[in-house]
């Protein structure tokens, strides 16, 4: 019943079936008529009437008893490989699990693991337990959609919780682009720069660099040179940058030259000199 059908839907139709057809026995001695009617608005009633000759297979072939073996249940008619794998798993403890879109999902994200063969993957003694709890733990726990990670015992060791838990790490600490704007008082014959490491930003402190402050629309005095990105340490600046040329410069401002650095400047100031250096060619 449960073959293409949902456990809730097959309950109902389950419970009213075990009731009128109690045992192995009655179901091979019940006409097919009977059987199709307490299958009726379950669909797919190629179903019941497989499970009703396999019935009779078994009173008479089997002695009322379900085979060991997998090649015989794979005779019987209605039964492939999946319930083949769980009757033997269920029934007789064997080392094998049924091969369903929820259990390859565990595996593979357990695992990165795409499982094919079921037979001796696992060897307990408890295999009945462990074929179950995997349909069970697929469809319940490890869902196609949403898995409940935060609740699965199995975290820990689970590829996919960790490359999981990586992305979204990844996206809290997603780093937010600043805006600033960037002032370059310019000697116009000289090529060069006036910097200063006092600047009030809090980061790149004590490091030579042009008048920049966050971006505002009143830069009226200044000419526009470009736009452009730069990133440092964590963070992402989107960057406007101003200049002058004039022959002052505010207090604690020093000329450098733009092609002859005889101090430390660092790379983020470096890539000022680098657009500034197309005003002079
Ligand atoms: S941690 Fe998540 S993905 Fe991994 S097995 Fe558990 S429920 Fe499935």
């Amino acid at each position: 019943m449960l073959q293409q059908t949902k456990v809730k839907t097959v309950i109902p139709y389950f419970k009213s079936f075990v009731h009128k057809v109690p045992n192995l026995k009655a179901l091979s001695k019940s006409n097919e008529k009977k059987i199709l009617k307490l299958w009726e608005g379950l669909g797919y009633y190629s179903r019941a009437r497989n499970l009703h000759k396999t019935s009779k297979i078994l009173v008479k072939k089997y002695k009322s008893q379900i085979p060991d073996n997998f090649e015989k249940l794979k005779e019987l008619p209605g039964i492939g490989d999946y319930t083949a794998n769980v009757l033997l798993a269920l029934i007789y403890n064997q080392p094998r699990v049924g091969l369903d879109g929820n259990v390859k999902r565990v595996f593979f994200r357990l695992f990165n693991l795409e499982i094919t063969n079921t037979t001796n993957l696992f060897k307990t003694k408890r295999n009945a337990d462990l074929a179950e709890a995997l349909m069970e733990f697929g469809a319940i726990i490890c869902k196609p959609k949403d898995p409940l990670c935060n609740k699965c015992k199995l975290k820990k060791f689970c590829l996919y919780y960790a490359s999981e838990s990586k992305i979204k790490s990844n996206k809290k600490i997603k780093i937010q682009s600043k805006s600033y704007d960037i002032f370059c008082y310019l000697k116009k014959n000289k090529k060069q720069i006036a910097l200063t490491k006092n600047n009030d930003l809090g980061f790149l402190k004590k490091f030579n660099l042009p008048k920049m402050k966050a971006s505002s629309q009143k830069n009226k005095s200044w000419k526009f040179l470009c736009n452009y990105k730069n990133s440092i340490s964590n963070k992402k600046l989107n960057l406007n940058l101003y200049y002058k040329f004039s022959s002052k410069i505010p207090s604690k401002y020093s000329w450098y030259s733009l092609s002859k650095n005889r101090e430390f400047i660092p790379s983020f100031t470096k890539r000022i000199f680098k657009q500034i250096s197309f005003l002079y060619q």
